[in-house]
Parts: structure tokens; sequence; C-alpha cells
């Protein structure tokens, strides 16, 4: 064989573990014929070749991807509910924590879906969960009347809370529930669209914002949700066990007011 056609078939051989493109030679080419000149038999195809014209690209191993055709989400029923109505027949149907088993009802949050501000407390408590409706107790009443202070009569308010099902004995909703039940949170928040936010007590700040930063470290400033300012301070039902916390909660909720009016 002569210098110049090792060379060159090294050469082919080197393009072709690099990934180069197969090379179709003509019959009669001097590389292909033997040394006497007559024409070297056609090489057998390859099992692959077998199936694609000569001319096609070998399909390159590695790595393929198939971009969606259409939105992500658009299957999602969360992300399909139109309205806040729709959202709280999708929660009364939910099962995807273990609060499901323990219900009376599911409460979704109540309030005109135009409302200017939303508050958000952390979870049914027994009355709530025997009403279906948000903050209807002790602490509910605490929190009519903080509203009213503030000149916003309740029912001009959406109300609702982190998880939608009373967790037992009222203890703290855990991270795997809260996570199952962010979603309708979130969707209600892009149907309503308010103004502010007032979140009410660690679990509905914490959750919300993303953080595991303190209550006392969050309130008394403006943060955002999205791009909605989101107040925080005490929750209704520890001002009740703790009267100290009325003063810097009417603080909270006058930075609240000052935005709604801003
Ligand atoms: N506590 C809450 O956090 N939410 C309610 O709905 C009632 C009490």
């Amino acid at each position: 064989m002569s210098d110049s056609r090792a060379l060159a078939i090294e050469y082919l051989k080197q393009q072709r573990l690099l990934g180069g493109d197969s090379v179709i030679l003509p019959r009669a080419s001097g590389l292909g014929a033997g040394a006497s000149g007559t024409t070297a038999p056609a090489p057998s195809p390859s099992p692959e070749s077998q199936t694609s014209s000569p001319q096609a690209p070998a399909p390159s191993p590695g790595i393929s991807f198939d971009p969606p055709s259409a939105d992500l989400f658009a299957n999602d029923p969360i992300q399909r509910a139109a309205s806040v109505e729709d959202i709280a027949t999708l929660i009364a149907a939910c099962r995807k924590c273990k609060l499901c088993e323990a219900r009376t009802n599911t409460v979704p949050g109540e309030g005109p879906a135009t409302a200017r501000l939303v508050v958000i407390g952390e979870g049914p408590g027994r009355t709530e969960d025997e009403t279906g409706r948000p903050f209807v107790g002790r602490a509910g009443e605490l929190l009519t009347k903080i509203l009213e202070a503030i000149k916003l009569p309740r029912d001009q308010v959406y109300i609702c809370n982190i998880v939608k099902c009373r967790p037992p004995e009222n203890r703290l909703p855990q991270y795997d529930e809260i996570a199952a039940c962010l979603p309708f949170l979130y969707r209600q928040l892009e149907l309503v669209k308010p103004k502010v936010i007032l979140a009410m007590g660690g679990t509905a700040a914490q959750s919300l914002l993303s953080t595991k930063q303190s209550l006392g470290s969050l309130r008394n400033q403006v943060h955002r949700f999205r791009g909605i300012p989101v107040v925080v301070t005490y929750h209704p039902a520890a001002l009740l066990r703790n009267p100290n916390w009325k003063r810097p909660t009417w603080d909270d909720v006058r930075i609240a007011a000052r935005l709604l009016d801003s």
C-alpha cells in the first residue's frame, strides 16, 4: 500500500472516530481500487445503513431533546381553574395529603374575587372545619375587629389559609401538607390579584415567602410575593394569648393600610 493511500485511510478513520460525516466514495475511485487496478468489492452495508438512504447522515448517538409543543402546565387542573369557585371545587376533592382523612369540611377561603387585600392564616381550626369557613372562631372575631380598625369591612377582604384542611388537634401543618396545598393558594392569588397581602403568623409568612426567618424578623417591613407587597404580622390566635403583641400588630396592619391607600 502506498504511503499516501495509508495516510488517507488513517485520516478518514480519524474523521469517523471524531464523528465526522460518512464519506461515500465513487466505486471506481483510486482509493477503492485494489493494487492491481481492479474494483474492490463494495463493503457489505451495516445494519443501520440498511434502513436509511445512503445520502442521509448517520444518526448521531447521544443526547436528544424533544421540545414540548404546548404549555407545560396546560393540563394541570389547578392552573386551569378559572375562578376561586373552581379552586374551591378542586380543594373539596383533594386527597393529596393526610389532612384529608380527618377533615369534616375543606376550608378553601372566602371573600370577593376582586378583593384588594388578601389575608392568609395558617389553617382551619375546629369551628372552621365544622363550618367550611375561614376565621370564624375566636381568632376570626379578632381578625374582623382588626380589619374594621383600618376601615375595611371583613366582607371586602379575601380570607384564606396556607392549608385548607384542619390539622389534627390544631397542630402546626407539616412540611408535606404545606407543599401539597400551596399550589391552591398560588392560584387563588393569581386570580384575585390583590394589591396587598397580609400574612398572619409564622406559618403563613414563612410558607409564602419561602423562608425560615422568624416572624419577629419578618414583621414591620414590606416583602414581595410575585411583585405583590406582603406585610407580615402576628396571628390573631397568638394575640389572644399574648395581648402585648397587639401594639406591634397594629403597626404592621397600618403599613398594610397605607399600601392599600397608595
Ligand atoms: N386560624 C387560622 O390560621 N385560620 C383560620 O381559618 C382559623 C384560625
